[in-house]
């Protein structure tokens, strides 16, 4: 791809390596292999972010993981122009699942970056050599 001029940067920041622990290793497992999984809840059937052991909807403790595409739109978002490493946004994507996801977001300008764009999770490698951070870009 050839870079015309004044093209804007695209949002982007350097992301911390994540905490692992038990509850969390299987989904930063599967972010190494490039899957992104949330957690269903067996007994009420309702989809939930961020993983936990109990559902958040009924306290039941029978909740499994579940490979999603990643799919879904911006919620709402904020662009931090003012920053070391280039403007950058964080802001909620609400996966066609159901969840609502706090996340970065990628491959898009400040100016290009909209509520209700359909938007597609991919890894975003972190610093400190820690498993890649779930990031979302334009679908
Ligand atoms: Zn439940």
């Amino acid at each position: 791809m050839s870079e015309t001029q004044e093209r804007p940067a695209t949002l982007s920041r350097p992301l911390p390596s994540p905490a692992v622990s038990i509850e969390t290793k299987p989904f930063w497992d599967a972010a190494a292999d490039g899957r992104f999984l949330i957690k269903r809840c067996k007994s009420c059937g309702q989809a939930h972010w961020y993983p936990r052991t109990y559902c958040p909807f009924c306290a039941s403790g029978d909740t499994v993981w579940e490979e999603s595409p990643g799919e879904g739109v911006v919620y709402t978002y904020s662009v931090m122009h003012r920053s070391p490493t280039g403007p950058y946004a964080i802001g909620y994507v609400t996966l066609n699942e159901g969840p609502a996801v706090l996340t970065n977001f990628v491959d898009v300008t400040a100016d290009e970056l909209k509520i209700g764009m359909k938007v597609k999770v991919k890894f975003q490698p972190t610093e400190g050599g820690g498993p890649p951070a779930p990031v979302f870009a334009p679908a």
